[in-house]
């Protein structure tokens, strides 16, 4: 018997013991009648890990479990690869994220098994034809365009900018640097729907073992213990947020995926199974905090003040999705590194958007515009100062001649800006967004705290790793392997007919 709803399941799975996990996915893969064939990926989420991010990342033995059983549950004449791809968080190189989640040896231990850096494969231009897209078309890595079969692996999540990290967020990683920084701004949201053309996935499975609240970079550890499976993006991330008791239709990124017809927002049309009801999962999940705070109230009695106005659309007040949540995760990356940074930090003033309002700033105080928008016009420490909007409309910038700077450049950036502005108390660090990297390094610069970049326990790997990752591309450049390859129609993905999943036609086992 099929059942035409799609399915979310929920399994008790009190810690991470890779055996127990496999035995759950394959049971998953099982209910949902799932057979993993051609060219297999899974997608975890790995934004940041190692000792400093133990909780960021989907772990690796939650991955090994998910790996081995779809191994056990492929057709072994119809699978061609199985294989994982990440591009972690913007700046650092995916080979520094793998190695500090401990992926390495577990793909060692994964016979055949293949891995991907995202950045470092060529980009695919997909095509976009849906009316409310941002752009007509967006650049994915080649395996994401190819996949067959493609597995969405996240980490349950609180993020500081779209409310949750589940399934339909952990996207922003199916694109490299300088194709995910252009959008990412009050339009992250949209841009996370768009992305939902590119492909998607026929099996999800969440890492909610331990779950994060709070942040996405730096979240704080909940024990939830659980693994949730489904088969529809949007009746998983629904599920997800009646668990910990938000309303899915208030996560925008959410609501967006829902009207654009890929999947039910409704409890009703969603077939919820397995070894724990709903109301049990909401238990285990009892108390658990997300993290959707204005940078004005983030900051709340430390010695930084921050101001926000509105970015440059008239249909947001505030930029959820770029420069002021970046600074957010950079202060948190701060106190990760050096715990006396609220201490450290001198007296600063941080202005977002289009502020109206008045700085009380000493003379001695610094005022840092954040962004291309931020805009002031008054007296600071009775000296007249305007600062205007530099801001270039998103129709101005284009995915062909998308650029992202590398940390080296970054570093060298932040110090030569702050080394012209050493006399001025109010200036501008431009970018749209800046980026959570660009901001630590202010942050360094202002308060003369530790530079995170140079830590002594990390620079020989981060260097091997962005060395190896440099090294790789430059090869492939040379032999021919494009960076991009704009116009590529690759497996038609996106193609007006196929723009939307049929997931009223899942079929299921019964239970
Ligand atoms: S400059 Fe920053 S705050 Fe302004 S629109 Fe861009 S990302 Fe948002």
């Amino acid at each position: 018997m099929s059942n035409p709803k799609p399915t979310v399941i929920l399994r008790n799975c009190p810690e991470y013991n890779t055996d127990h996990i496999e035995q759950i996915i394959l049971e998953g893969l099982d209910t949902l009648q799932l057979k993993p064939h051609g060219k297999t990926l899974v997608k975890p989420n790995v934004v940041a890990s190692g000792n400093h991010f133990p909780h960021a990342y989907t772990r690796p033995e939650f991955l090994e479990g998910v790996l081995r059983a779809l191994k056990k549950a492929a057709d072994p004449d119809t699978l061609q690869e199985l294989a994982v791809g990440e591009r972690c968080g913007i700046t650092m190189p995916t080979r520094y994220a793998f190695e500090g989640a401990g992926y390495y040896p577990m793909f060692k231990r994964i016979n055949g098994l293949k891995h991907y850096h995202f950045e470092e494969e060529t980009q695919v231009e997909i095509p976009l034809y849906h009316d409310e897209r941002l752009r007509d078309s967006i650049f994915t890595p080649e395996p994401i365009a190819n996949a067959d079969f493609f597995v969405n692996c996240p980490k349950f999540k609180a993020h500081p900018w779209t409310t949750v990290t589940f399934s339909l967020k952990n996207y922003i990683g199916i694109q490299d640097d300088p194709h995910r920084l252009i959008d990412h701004d009050h339009s992250l949201n949209e841009k996370v729907a768009d992305l939902q053309y590119i492909v998607q996935p026929q099996f999800i499975a969440i890492d909610a073992i331990t779950a994060g609240e709070g942040r996405m970079l730096t979240p704080i550890p909940f024990d939830m213990g659980m693994v949730i499976m489904g088969n529809n993006q949007v009746a998983f991330d629904v599920v997800c947020c009646h668990i910990i008791g938000i309303d899915p239709l208030s996560v925008p990124h959410i609501r967006m995926c829902h009207e654009r017809g890929f999947g039910p927002a409704s409890l009703d049309e969603i077939n919820i199974v397995g070894d724990l009801t709903l109301a049990q999962a909401q238990h285990k999940a009892n108390g658990f905090s997300v993290g959707l705070v204005r940078v004005e109230d983030y900051f709340e009695g430390t010695n930084i003040k921050a101001y926000a106005g509105a970015p440059p659309s008239k249909d947001y007040d505030y930029c959820w999705g770029g420069c002021p949540g970046a600074m957010e995760e950079a202060i948190e990356i701060m106190r990760l590194f050096d715990s006396r940074t609220d201490t450290k930090m001198p007296k600063t003033h941080l202005v977002f958007g289009d502020y109206k309002g008045t700085i009380e700033a000493k003379p001695d105080e610094r005022v840092v515009l954040i962004g291309d928008c931020a805009t002031f016009k008054g007296d600071i420490a009775g000296t007249p100062h305007e600062f205007t909007s530099q801001y270039t409309d998103r129709s101005q910038k284009s995915v062909y001649k998308a650029k992202a700077d590398n940390i080296f450049s970054k570093m060298v950036g932040v110090e030569w800006k702050m080394f012209k502005e050493r006399k001025n108390q109010a200036f501008r660090v431009a970018g749209c967004p800046v980026s959570v990297a660009e901001q630590v390094l202010l942050l360094v610069k202002l308060g003369k705290l530790k530079n995170p970049y140079l830590d002594p326990g990390e620079i020989i790997t981060f260097n091997n790793c962005y060395f190896s990752s440099r090294i790789r591309m430059a090869i492939d450049r040379m032999f021919g392997k494009p960076y991009q390859n704009p116009g590529e129609a690759h497996r038609g993905h996106a193609r007006p007919e196929q723009n939307l999943p049929d997931y009223k036609n899942v079929q299921v086992k019964s239970q």
